[in-house]
């Protein structure tokens, strides 16, 4: 391995792209940004390419990938755009990288990341949405190729922490009874239940502890997020359904547990930046600056527990289903999750259609194991297209 790394980062202008270059950049020595990549947003690519010199810059469209090839000409720029998800696959499995930053929001982030996985890099995995969608597959991959695989979703980051460091053998062998999941419960959670149809998308996304993006924040507001996380925290230890224990926890303080069988609890906290996981991803076995804020236990005074109300939360029980009935659940859970999500934040939903239409949705999908990914990628379209019409009959 060369003395600095290459890392590219999938979705390098979102929020969790952006706190992975900030955590970079403090460490020029050791680290280089190798390939950036966004959705839309060319005008911030083109900020952090001229910023951060990358090899390689990634648009999704190519008539922007284009603009932006001739723009970056005319500043002596020798950094090549590409664009489309062969672009992204492109920088994901190159040869001369060696992490991943998986931060590309939903299913977008999964054929890219799955690149990554089969080219046996180090994945920093934030998109937990390939995973949901791919379970089985994504950890086989894993198996194969040889990956070396570290969860960034801070609950996950916080289990990896505490969990032995042989847990693949299995939990139980490994004197693990169960891991508590935890989440902060959102912004509505204590918002009396009557007024969960008239919440609007400013309110749902303003995250009482995390700073994020919008799809995430309104998972968040849901507890869709928490019910994405179960089902990658299933994944990620090879835990049973019944292994896994949310926990609500309003301080955002410990992002994540793990119960022995002797009565121990082991717990990670900091302060919620999600600087911390994915330094800790970047440098692991290692520890690294972070830049991240020491956490004052006595500011923080109090750390409060509560169990999950899942009438006033019904995708924490949806997401339990599904992990339970097999893999195109998850996916549909997903599809409809993202359809859904969507359209409130564009008006066209209200926040209770999230969960009703997700339910109504898998209701009416065949459901079967998927394992391979023309299945799952068929079964993600389906979904969607029942959602859209689910959407369009409340339209009218
Ligand atoms: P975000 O919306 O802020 O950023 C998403 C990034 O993905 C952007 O760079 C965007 O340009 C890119 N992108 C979006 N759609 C795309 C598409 N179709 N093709 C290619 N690129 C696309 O999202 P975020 O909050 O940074 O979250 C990213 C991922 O990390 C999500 O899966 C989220 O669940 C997970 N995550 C985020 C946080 C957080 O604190 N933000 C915490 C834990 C996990
Ligand atoms: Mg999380």
């Amino acid at each position: 391995m060369s003395p600095v790394q290459n890392i590219t980062v999938l979705g390098s202008t979102g929020s969790i792209g952006l706190s992975t270059l900030d955590v970079i950049s403090r460490h020029p020595e050791r680290y280089r940004a190798f390939a950036l990549t966004a959705n839309r947003n060319s005008e911030a690519l083109f900020q952090q390419v001229v910023k951060f010199r990358p090899r390689f810059a990634v648009l999704r469209e190519e008539s922007a990938a284009e603009a932006l090839r001739n723009r970056l000409r005319g500043t002596g720029s020798d950094t090549e755009v590409l664009a489309g998800t062969a672009g992204l696959i492109a920088v994901a499995e190159h040869p001369a990288v060696q992490q991943v930053m998986a931060a590309i929001v939903g299913a977008a982030g999964l054929l890219p990341t799955l690149a990554a996985v089969k080219a046996g890099k180090r994945i920093l995995l934030a998109n937990k949405e390939s995973l949901v969608m791919s379970g089985q597959l994504f950890m086989s991959a894993v198996q194969e190729s040889g990956a070396q695989l570290l969860p960034i979703d801070s609950e996950h980051n916080a289990i990896f922490q505490c969990m032995p460091a042989d847990f693949s053998a299995g939990l139980q062998r490994r004197g693990v009874e169960r891991i508590l999941l935890t989440g902060s419960g959102g912004p509505f959670r204590t918002l009396p239940l009557d007024q969960f149809a008239g919440v609007t998308p400013d309110q749902a996304c303003a995250h009482p502890n995390w700073d994020m993006g919008r799809k995430i924040s309104v998972d968040s507001a849901t507890m869709m997020n928490k019910g994405l996380e179960f089902i990658e925290a299933c994944w990620l230890f090879s835990a049973a359904t019944d292994q896994v224990q949310v926990v609500v926890h309003p301080q955002s303080v410990i992002h994540s547990m793990v119960q022995y069988v002797d009565g121990s609890v082991l717990a990670q906290m900091g302060n919620p930046d999600m600087r911390t996981p994915i330094a800790y991803g970047l440098g692991w076995p290692g520890r690294l600056v972070s830049g991240v804020e020491p956490l004052d236990l006595v500011k923080v005074a109090q750390l409060d527990f509560q169990a999950p109300d899942e009438s006033r939360f019904p995708c924490l029980r949806l997401a339990r289903e599904a992990m339970e009935a097999g893999q195109t659940a998850s996916v549909v859970l997903n599809a409809v999750n993202e359809v859904m999500v969507d359209a409130f934040l564009q008006g066209a939903a209200r926040f209770t259609d999230i969960p009703a239409v997700i339910e109504t949705v898998l209701e009416r999908c065949p459901l079967v194991d998927a394992v391979d990914i023309d299945t799952i990628l068929r079964a993600d379209e389906e979904a969607r297209r029942l959602a859209q019409e689910h959407i369009g009959v409340r339209k009218t």
